[in-house]
């Protein structure tokens, strides 16, 4: 079905959601808790627009609202860009440490804000934490509450069941995750994990944990499984080219 947004006529799949059809058709959307993995969560509510349906005007979520019938759609009207602007304002007075906080702040001028903690990098969006269920491990979740809620491992220590893969940094929309790498180790989350090289190009590129996790979960023995990605890649492509002659 046809749907307009900023008066851009687009092709949408029924049931879609308007965020989708926009990445999909190259119209951008901000949003800050959206992951391609994950889907909307409509948590941060950034991706805020307007929706036309008959006479009727709505402002909705557009990484939750379904697409169902041939609707306009508007994404910086004055009152969205306000919304927008007093969203910003808030996050970043949560967490102005984040450079991405910091850039949207200025994009958007922002008013100036108290921050509650001028080292905080978090928005509390929990990508981190499902990005840590999807892999298996469990080992980060949100402790304390109201203004000291943040995302920890138990207790504040080193989780035994965290595998230092760092989906929860790569991520993270505000850079809030640490991730150390040095002489071959990489601390995360309080743990220190010892990496291994790629047998190609010898880079450290993951934690033992990982190829075990790995191993594990799919229950396979991966074919190259000492090659970092890029390397892999590459293999992956010669395989192919090699099989097409
Ligand atoms: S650490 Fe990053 S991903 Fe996790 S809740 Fe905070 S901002 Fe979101």
């Amino acid at each position: 079905m046809k749907i307009t947004i900023d008066g851009n006529e687009i092709e949408a799949n029924f049931g879609e959601t308007i965020l989708d059809a926009a990445n999909r058709s190259g119209l951008e959307i901000p949003t800050l808790c959206y992951s391609e993995a994950f889907g909307g969560q409509g948590v941060c509510r950034m991706c805020m627009v307007e929706v036309k349906e008959g006479d009727r005007k709505r402002l909705v979520a557009s990484c939750t609202y379904p697409i169902t019938s041939e609707i306009e759609v508007q994404t910086s009207t004055p009152e969205l860009l306000e919304i927008r602007s007093n969203i910003i304002t808030l996050l970043y007075r949560r967490a102005p440490n984040s450079d991405y906080m910091k850039k949207l702040h200025q994009e958007y001028e922002c008013t100036g804000v108290e921050p509650v903690d001028p080292e905080e990098k978090c928005i509390m969006c929990r990508l981190c934490i499902k990005a840590c269920e999807k892999v298996g491990a469990y080992a980060i979740s949100t402790i304390m509450r109201g203004t000291e809620k943040r995302v920890a491992t138990p207790f504040d220590e080193e989780s035994p069941v965290c595998i230092g893969c760092n989906a929860c940094a790569d991520i993270c929309p505000t850079g809030a995750i640490s991730v150390k790498k040095e002489g071959g180790r990489q601390k995360i989350w309080h743990k220190s994990f010892e990496m291994f090289r790629c047998e190609v190009c010898g880079d450290y590129f993951s934690t033992l944990p990982v190829k075990e996790h790995v191993k594990e979960q799919l229950e396979l023995t991966v074919s190259g499984d000492n090659l970092c990605p890029n390397c892999r890649r590459n293999k992956l492509a010669r395989d192919v080219a090699n099989v097409s002659k």
